[in-house]
């Protein structure tokens, strides 16, 4: 055999494999996956963590149950600063990360590898660049996503916000909706979207974008956290935040926008919370 031959079947096979594991094992591993039973004690953890899945239907519960179990046996936890992950730590992240994605595809967290948890607040020296100077500054963060995998969250933070009904923040939504965002390689305030949608976001988004960054140079109060006008990435995860967090709010103040994250999420949270 010729060492082009032996190439070929090499490569013939490699590629048999990668399709293999991206079209069936994943799905034959999740499949397995979810034949274990959902422990009771992270039933448990769902319905003091998340707020929102007592509201849910008994379907939908399930759904987030199944994304959970999932989540948890794929993503790897990290504690960092001593802090220790145990499980409802990891109920509390995959259960508040995976209403983004109950009614659409889990898929969409394929990419996300890592969740690194710290006790609390954290310093960053991040590089901040002035006209023509480029520096660090020492900045203080509650959370951060990366394009890479990878997000971090202040323990601290989720506890006083996020398992909070109705509070305005939630740090784990707001992180997870970057991922969602960087999906199309782009951190741009809009996650992949189809033809018709996509063109929808872009005029609803923009006025309401420009409306608030308006609101807050003219006025002292706004409709959303100012920290949503820094960018329109910041914007898409804050309103991602006050979308689960305060629908009402939001649906009284942003009728259009409220029925785009509707759409998108393809849940209504304010029919939720009436239910
Ligand atoms: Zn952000």
């Amino acid at each position: 055999m010729s060492p082009a031959f032996i190439f070929a079947i090499f490569a013939v096979a490699l590629i048999a494999l990668s399709v293999f594991y991206l079209f069936f094992y994943r799905t034959w591993r999740r499949e397995r996956e979810l034949e274990q039973p959902f422990p009771k004690a992270w039933r448990k953890h769902l319905q003091t963590a998340v707020p929102l899945y007592r509201q849910l239907p008994p379907p939908l519960q399930k759904s987030l149950r199944d994304q959970v179990q999932l989540f948890i046996a794929e993503k790897n936890f990290y504690g960092c600063d001593g802090f220790e992950v145990d499980d409802r730590v990891r109920v509390a992240i995959a259960g508040h990360a995976c209403l983004l994605t109950v009614k659409r595809s889990y898929g969409d967290y394929d990419s996300v590898r890592s969740i690194l948890v710290y006790p609390n607040v954290y310093r960053v020296q991040a590089p901040e660049r002035d006209g023509m100077v480029v520096g660090v500054s020492d900045q203080v963060r509650a959370g951060e996503a990366s394009s890479l995998g990878q997000v971090v969250l202040a323990w601290s933070e989720c506890e006083s916000g996020a398992m909070q009904r109705g509070s305005q923040h939630n740090v784990i939504l707001h992180e997870f909706a970057h991922q969602l965002d960087y999906l199309d390689g782009s951190a741009d305030g809009a996650p992949p979207l189809g033809g018709e949608q996509a063109k929808e976001w872009q005029e609803i988004m923009t006025t309401a974008y420009d409306h608030l960054r308006h609101s807050l140079r003219h006025r002292s109060t706004s409709w959303l956290d100012p920290y949503g006008a820094t960018k329109p990435a910041e914007f898409f995860a804050v309103l991602t935040e006050t979308f689960y967090q305060q629908p009402h709010h939001l649906k009284e103040q942003q009728p259009a926008v409220y029925g785009l994250l509707r759409d998108y999420y393809r849940l209504d949270p304010e029919e939720l919370a009436q239910g």
